[in-house]
């Protein structure tokens, strides 16, 4: 199983939304969320803005939304 940064799981975030990723990888990000708080609440925010771009979702997350989340996901890591 790989192991994630929190840095490296969030890149891969959105693959994993889109199970795009490999079976191992997919592994690997599970297992860190199961132990990672911060990186399991930023999942879900995502999850939440994927669901309200509307159904059906556009193929890619806009990079606005993505660089929102992720800078306040590195906000709350430093405090
Ligand atoms: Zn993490």
């Amino acid at each position: 199983m790989k192991r994630f940064t929190c840095d490296e799981l969030v890149e891969l975030t959105t693959a994993y939304l889109d199970f795009a990723l490999d079976p191992a990888e997919r592994d690997g990000v599970r297992a860190h969320l199961a132990c990672c708080e911060g990186c399991r609440r930023y999942v879900e925010q995502l999850r939440a803005s994927i669901r309200a771009l509307g159904d059906p979702p556009p193929e890619k997350l806009p990079a606005d939304v993505r660089d929102r989340l992720l800078s306040a996901f590195r906000e709350r890591r430093r405090t």
